[in-house]
């Protein structure tokens, strides 16, 4: 059975105490390897190196950073197979998911960065007769990321390379759920010549090893990407050091579907947006609002379409989900089914668990589900299942509509779809959200602000704006 290390000052190490604990294939739910149960004595060794670390790769010049990340995302590419299936494995999703999405995004996510800190500038303000304002910007130190299993590599490396180019030193945790690919990152890291303790990855549990990072005063920032309460307990130990912090968080997103749209474009992009992934991107809409006119229409196409999406294992090329992620995770979604049917709603598809045979008859399967005839705001449709379940609501004006999609705690993304262009952005402008689709969805350029607003976090990832992140300003005035 494989054993996963720590990566603690440039070499695959046990944790401290020797703990592990199992790691399992949601696809077969069995046990198939082993991960570091690390402490606060293994951020402690991780800080000490990433101290020693931080004055020489923040004194390498960017160009020099830079090509050590590009070698780095040069090596994922070669083996972008073999991290595909491992990426499927940890975590359930198809392989042809993680091999078209997952793995190649963690490239560009090196790449993007690794090339953005080459033409990252800072202002200067003249003030005509007084003087002129320059503005520095530089790395804060010793930062820390903490991600989810949901995108395992994608994530991961959203928050650590830039961290990395603006010149930080990083301690990171996957989760515990899904560590195999930060695993293999950090053998790379390695091979492409990354210096001792610039990155330190440390796998285990996050009350144990993410709490500790959390509370070490020589943790500057705190990037994190989770689920709404795990954000609030890192905010509340976090925010009176006065760390800097980014919390990417949990999701509601609704769809708001016009009579006037592309209608096979919208139901096609639909099913993605509800299913991709089993339903398990922050960014899928699982609250469905569709105008009366088309409501049927849209029902019916939307419930078949839905019927013959396969459920299968995750290397079954034809399979369109695959297993979610943990047991405990299915049950969740499993009771979200439950209380939809306790508030009055019918399952119009879905609602169960799929066995599949032989050696995938223990796997977490669900089948895609749909649910109607619930009010906007009973708990359904306002808690966060983060699994293949949507409901859909008919609506009869703009503002209804704008009124349901507003109505919850989160504020993360929303699709709109309509062809009459001043709607479209009537409707954009007044929702409550940090990201908006119009007749489209997951179109990500990642020069653009990534967040959300309410309950769905605090600052912005992506482009510049996670440099400036991961880097402190300074003004300094010049009298003339
Ligand atoms: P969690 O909040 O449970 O965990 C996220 C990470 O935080 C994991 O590495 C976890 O470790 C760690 N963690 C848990 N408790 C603590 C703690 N006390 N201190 C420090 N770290 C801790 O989220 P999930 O992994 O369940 O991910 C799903 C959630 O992520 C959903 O709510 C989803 O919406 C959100 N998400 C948000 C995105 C966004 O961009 N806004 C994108 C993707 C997902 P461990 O694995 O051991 O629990």
């Amino acid at each position: 059975m494989k054993v996963i290390k720590n990566y603690v000052n440039g070499q695959l190490v046990s944790p401290v105490f020797d703990k592990y604990i199992e790691n399992i294939d949601p696809s077969r739910g069995k046990v198939y390897s082993m991960i570091p149960d690390s402490t606060a004595e293994d951020v402690e060794l991780a800080v000490e190196a990433a101290e020693k670390a931080f004055p020489v790769w923040s004194s390498w010049s960017k160009e020099k950073r830079s090509d050590v990340m590009l070698k780095v995302a040069q090596l994922i590419e070669q083996r972008l197979d073999i991290f595909a299936e491992a990426e499927s494995l940890d975590n359930g999703k198809p392989l042809s998911l993680a091999k078209s999405v997952d793995i190649p995004r963690a490239v560009s996510n090196f790449k993007f960065f690794a090339t953005a800190i080459l033409h990252f500038a800072s202002e200067s303000h003249y003030m005509e007769s007084e003087g002129f304002n320059y503005t520095t910007r530089k790395p804060i130190g010793i930062v820390g990321c903490i991600s989810p299993w949901n995108l395992p590599l994608y994530l991961f490396t959203w928050k650590i390379a830039p961290a990395l180019a603006a010149g930080n030193c990083v301690i990171a945790k996957p989760s515990e759920i899904t560590p195999m690919t930060a695993f293999m990152l950090s053998e790379i890291c390695i091979e492409a010549g990354m210096p001792a303790g610039v990155l330190n990855i440390l796998h285990g549990l996050g009350h144990k090893v993410g709490d500790a990072m959390t509370r070490h005063r020589k943790i500057k920032a705190i990037s994190f990407t989770g689920g709404t309460k795990t954000g609030e307990m890192i905010s509340s130990i976090a925010a009176p050091m006065f760390k800097k912090l980014s919390l990417e968080l949990g999701g509601k997103n609704p769809n708001i579907i016009f009579a006037d749209c592309d209608f096979d474009d919208a139901l096609s992009t639909t099913m993605r947006s509800s299913f991709a992934n089993q339903g398990q991107i922050c960014l899928c809409g699982s609250r469905i609002f569709i105008e009366r006119p088309i409501y049927e229409k849209f029902k019916a196409a939307f419930v078949e379409k839905t019927k013959n999406s396969l459920v299968s294992y995750p290397t079954d090329p034809k399979a369109k989900l695959g297993a979610v992620v943990s047991e405990s995770h299915m049950q969740k979604i499993l009771a979200y089914v439950q209380l939809a049917k306790e508030e009055g709603g019918t399952i119009l598809t879905g609602g169960e668990r799929v066995l599949l045979e032989g050696e995938y008859k223990d796997g977490y399967y669900l089948k895609p589900t749909i649910i109607e005839g619930l009010s906007y705001n009973c708990r359904v449709n306002q808690e966060e299942i983060f699994g293949p379940v949507v409901t859909i609501t008919p609506f009869d004006t703009e503002e209804e509509a704008l009124m349901m999609a507003n109505s919850t705690q989160y504020g993360l993304a929303a699709t709109v779809w309509t062809t009459n262009l001043k709607k479209a952005h009537r409707v954009a402008d007044n929702l409550q959200s940090g990201i908006v689709w119009i007749n489209s969805w997951l179109v990500r350029d990642l020069r653009t602000p990534f967040g959300g607003v309410k309950a769905s976090g605090v600052g912005r990832e992506g482009g510049f704006e996670a440099l400036r992140f991961f880097t402190e300003t300074k003004n300094v005035f010049v009298k003339s």
